[in-house]
């Protein structure tokens, strides 16, 4: 009867919540245990000039080697630790264990990632300033990494962190650029120093092709406005020198290193042209 059916699924459906709950429930508490006891740990990936030589600075990316579940991408956990209210903990954690590794590597910046959810915490700023002081790291050193997704909510809050960050000496970077919501006229509005065109506009990307067209267009947008134009997700010796042609300042992807651990980093930046067996070959 179509009472009872309805009462079935019903229960049905409540049976998987509670799964789903109980799978989310997990995940949460794994996740707490996880930043408490460094079951996270970072990997950094080089940003380079534009032509190639020299490692400009580098992006720290939070990475998770579950016990039971192996290593689990930031993809899979930070949307959770936004949801769980973890996200502050979880940040708080990443700034300062990347300002203590990336202490000892002199002239180069340090790009931290951050969420949305952090940025419009009433204490972010105060928080970011804290952990810098205390681990005695440059500002001038640190750039923030937002996406457009800050600046959508409470524009004029948005602004008045931004400029606070600024006024102690960080820098911003606008990242995964191209793919938000934002109108041009937030590039003007907002204090950025830099763009990172995202990656998925360099994935399929011919010379010819329409991709090309946007980037170039990104390319050339960032310059006009005097602010630094990094290209994410670069494969191939073919897009590097079509970046290069277009006037980008640095570059970011596969083709030089993925993320890798702190003491590989202290390897590339103790050679003199780390990518020129790679430029050689391409
Ligand atoms: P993102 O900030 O845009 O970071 C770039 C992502 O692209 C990284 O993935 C990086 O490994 C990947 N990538 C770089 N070069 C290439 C390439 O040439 N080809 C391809 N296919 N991929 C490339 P990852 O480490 O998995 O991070 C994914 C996203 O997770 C990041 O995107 C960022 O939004 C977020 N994330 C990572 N770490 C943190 C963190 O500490 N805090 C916060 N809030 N978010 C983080
Ligand atoms: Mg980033
Ligand atoms: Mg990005
Ligand atoms: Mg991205």
């Amino acid at each position: 009867e179509a009472k009872n059916s309805g009462r079935n699924r019903y229960a049905f459906f409540e049976s998987q919540m509670n799964r789903s709950m109980q799978l989310k429930r997990m995940v949460e508490d794994d996740l707490r245990h996880a930043i408490d006891n460094d079951q996270l740990t970072l990997h950094y990936q080089p940003q380079v000039s534009v032509d190639g030589s020299t490692i400009v600075g580098v992006e720290a990316l939070v990475r998770w080697q579950h016990p039971a579940h192996g290593m689990i991408p930031p993809s899979d956990f930070i949307a959770i630790a936004e949801e769980r209210g973890l996200i502050v903990p979880l940040s708080e954690w990443v700034l300062r264990r990347a300002c203590t590794e990336a202490r000892r590597w002199k002239g180069i910046r340090l790009a931290v990632n951050v969420s949305p959810i952090q940025f419009r915490h009433k204490d972010f700023v105060a928080n970011v300033i804290r952990t810098i002081a205390e681990t005695d790291f440059d500002p001038a050193q640190l750039e923030l990494e937002l996406t457009e997704g800050v600046l959508i909510e409470d524009a004029d809050a948005a602004e008045a962190a931004m400029m606070d960050i600024r006024a102690h000496g960080v820098g911003l970077a606008l990242d995964d650029f191209g793919t938000g919501y934002s109108s041009l006229i937030y590039l003007r509005r907002f204090a950025f120093d830099k763009i990172k065109i995202d990656r998925t506009f360099l994935e399929y990307m011919e010379s010819t092709g329409e991709s090309a067209i946007l980037v170039h267009s990104m390319a050339h947008l960032g310059r006009a406005l005097g602010l630094r134009v990094c290209a994410e997700g670069v494969e191939t010796a073919e897009q590097h020198r079509f970046l290069q042609a277009i006037g980008c300042h640095e570059l970011q992807g596969f083709l030089f290193s993925k993320a890798v651990p702190a003491t590989e980093i202290d390897r590339l930046l103790g050679l003199d042209n780390p990518f020129a067996e790679i430029l050689a070959a391409a």
